[in-house]
């Protein structure tokens, strides 16, 4: 049987970027790889935005990019984003790219299987699919293993969830030079709720109902407020030309604690998550881009390859708050960009920011208090506390 130098196991955001980084360093080209995903790859079904400075990986991809933010929490604030901009890729073009760069490789082999489980060996690792076995040196997978993270009793977890439509209006409603982020007009009713509106034109824009919370919506919930929404915008009739929906974990459970030595979760599956914002791409950029550089510079282990940074604290005390107060995401999220400058919001988001900008930040923020209890219920998680119980109750250990 062939024995592959790299099996990756899914060949969404993750394994994509991973395996472009594989396709892009002329140190990989003599290398064996195996993509395993139950999914063809070819719909188009997410739209990926996040933020950066200068020219990054996936540029030549991206479908629009916003040099102003808006956010509406007690009034509407706009930012130009100096030299950053916000860029939105579509998946199906993304995966297009990727197949054809692994195409180019020579090296890389697809099946489209289900995968079932893996057993590691000392110097290799089976995988089993729905119909077959195979065996590659490392494994990197981006099967995630949700429910134990909802089970953590030391971690919180909230959903990010959503439903979003790309709509054609009638009436020019949109600002096509402004991705609105939050706009917290929307009733809270207890929880952190927005509309996210990204215009591609004066009429057309994706336009997504947001939850961080516990529990999900029925589809009808999150349809009939952006119906309402756009109601409310006076938009006329609607054409929708497009859905998307997902339910994104915000956590701090440790992923990556489940890796072994041949084995390495990537993309949520492996934390590349911002646990305090689900967003996810430019991390897996990052992450993949220092996987492969590790991979090259030796990187044997993968239980070494986990950095830990004071992010996971800031994230941490966010997520604890929303969990305990759901309802005062909307004030916490709108003092946090009334307070700061959008390049230092932005370079705190990506884990990028200064210890003294971060202290500027905290030291503004608000419900004060909350926060600071959520700093202590830090230290008690970190002793071994249990915090968390299923509806958000909590008990000491
Ligand atoms: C609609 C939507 C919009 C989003 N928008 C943004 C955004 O704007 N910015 C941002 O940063 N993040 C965004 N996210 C969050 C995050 O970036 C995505 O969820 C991202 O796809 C996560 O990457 P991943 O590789 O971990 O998982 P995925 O991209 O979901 O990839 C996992 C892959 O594993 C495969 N798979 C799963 N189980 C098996 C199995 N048993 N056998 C074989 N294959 C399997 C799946 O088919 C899939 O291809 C969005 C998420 C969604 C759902």
């Amino acid at each position: 049987m062939k024995r592959y130098d790299y099996i990756l196991v899914g060949a969404g955001a993750a394994g994509m970027q991973l395996l472009a980084a594989f396709c892009r360093d002329p140190f990989f080209s003599n290398y064996s790889i195996l993509v395993i995903d139950a999914d063809s790859k070819t719909s188009n079904d997410r739209t990926w935005c996040w933020w950066e400075r200068g020219e990054g990986a996936w540029s030549e991809l991206v479908e629009k990019r916003w040099e102003q933010v808006s956010v509406v929490g007690g009034r509407a604030m706009q930012f130009g984003v100096e030299d950053y901009s916000y860029n939105m890729l579509h998946s199906a073009k993304f995966y297009a790219a990727v197949k054809a760069m692994s195409q180019a490789h020579g090296g890389i082999d697809w099946v489209q299987e289900r995968y079932v489980k893996h057993r590691e060996q000392q110097d290799f690792v089976e995988v089993m699919t729905e119909g077959n076995r195979y065996e590659g040196k490392y494994l990197f997978t981006s099967v995630a293993n949700l429910k134990e993270a909802m089970r953590s009793t030391q971690h919180p977890y909230l959903h990010q969830h959503f439903i979003g439509w790309f709509v054609k209006t009638e009436h020019p409603v949109f600002d096509a030079n402004t991705a609105l982020m939050m706009d917290f007009c929307v009733e809270q009713r207890g929880n952190t709720r927005f509309m996210y509106v990204l215009p591609t034109s004066p009429s057309e824009a994706l336009v997504e109902y947001t939850l961080f919370s516990d529990t999900l919506l029925s589809e009808g919930e999150y349809e009939q407020a952006i119906t309402e929404y756009l109601g409310g915008l006076q938009a006329g009739a609607v054409k929708i030309q497009h859905k998307e929906r997902g339910a994104i974990p915000m956590t701090t459970y440790p992923f990556w604690k489940h890796n072994t030595q041949r084995v390495l979760h990537i993309g949520i599956a492996g934390g590349w998550t911002r646990a305090s914002t689900g967003y996810t791409f430019h991390n897996s950029t990052k992450e993949s881009m220092r996987l492969a550089a590790s991979l090259k510079a030796g990187l044997s282990d993968m239980r070494s390859f986990h950095a830990s940074s004071r992010f996971h604290f800031y994230d941490f005390v966010v997520l604890d708050v929303l969990k305990r107060r759901n309802d005062v995401g909307a004030a916490f999220f709108s003092r946090i960009f009334e307070t700061n400058r959008i390049h230092v919001v932005f370079d705190f988001l990506n884990g990028q920011s200064t210890l003294q900008q971060e202290i500027n930040i905290v030291s503004k923020s608000s419900p004060r208090l909350q926060l600071m209890y959520s700093v202590l219920r830090y230290v008690f998680s970190r002793l071994g506390f249990h915090l968390y119980r299923y509806k958000g109750l909590y008990r000491m250990k």
